[in-house]
């Protein structure tokens, strides 16, 4: 990867003081996704902060939370925020470690679908691997951000239900950390708005990778500059991420 395409995965189209600066944007997107620890709520925390609230019920109709929890994390996240919005992770079974993504529909139950991202497909394997709330098969690998597969796997599904336009959605990620969700967002070909993390991060070595390398270099006064080279190579990699979403087609669920 090159110096440009690099700095370009920091490129951040919205720095909002929190996340009731959402109310200023969301009319504009089709979709938004949400980072929970750290962005609606503190890390690991039992309830969303107060303050935000009336924020989140507004945008809740077109918003969808993606986590890099674990799966008990997940139904942590889900007894929180499920009856407002859809909770999803991707994650591998079995050495083939092909991506599924679990998915809590808003107030509803568990799903777990087959992602073929090249062909846009996805095959509902919910029979054959939930029971209730449980998992009939281990986990064998994590597709975390900042892999973008599993925002892209929310555009496409969203596209295939119909819930955003087929051609050219503009879709929003809102996160805390450049490290996953920044980089995420960019790799996606989606826009990027970074609040401030609320409460702690979850541990030093997070610490130390985003708020030094990034947030040093990116939100600080020389920040201008970098964030200039980021919007420089920007460009190109999100008219290839864009085509990349336009590849994914509104095939139905299988
Ligand atoms: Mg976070």
């Amino acid at each position: 990867m090159g110096v440009k395409s690099f700095i370009a995965q920091y490129h951040v189209d919205f720095r909002l003081k929190d996340l009731n600066g959402l109310a200023a944007i969301a009319n504009d997107f089709d979709l938004i996704g949400l980072d929970c620890d750290g962005t609606t709520s503190v890390f690991h925390g039992s309830e969303p902060d107060g303050r935000i609230i009336e924020t989140l019920l507004a945008i809740a109709p077109k918003a969808e939370m993606i986590s890099n929890s674990s799966f008990d994390g997940l139904k942590r996240i889900r007894d929180i925020y499920g009856a407002l919005m859809p909770v999803s992770k991707m994650v591998g079974f079995g050495i083939l470690k092909e991506p599924h993504l679990l998915r809590f529909n808003r107030g509803g139950g568990l799903r777990v679908l087959k992602y073929l991202p090249t062909q846009g497909i996805f095959y509902d394997c919910t029979e054959q691997l939930v029971s209730g709330d449980r998992l009939l098969e281990k986990i064998t690998s994590q597709y975390q951000k900042p892999n973008p597969l599993v925002l892209l796997a929310v555009v496409a599904l969203a596209k295939q239900e119909k819930r955003i336009p087929e051609k050219n959605p503009r879709v929003l990620y809102v996160g805390d950390k450049y490290s996953t969700d920044v980089r995420c967002a960019n790799q996606a070909g989606v826009e990027a708005a970074r609040v401030p993390t609320m409460g702690q991060f979850s541990d030093l070595r997070e610490w130390r990778i985003d708020y030094v390398a990034a947030r040093l270099l990116f939100d600080l006064p020389f920040g201008g500059f970098m964030s200039w080279l980021a919007s420089t190579g920007w460009r190109d990699d999100k008219e290839k991420s864009d085509e990349k979403i336009k590849d994914l087609p509104g095939r139905r669920v299988v």
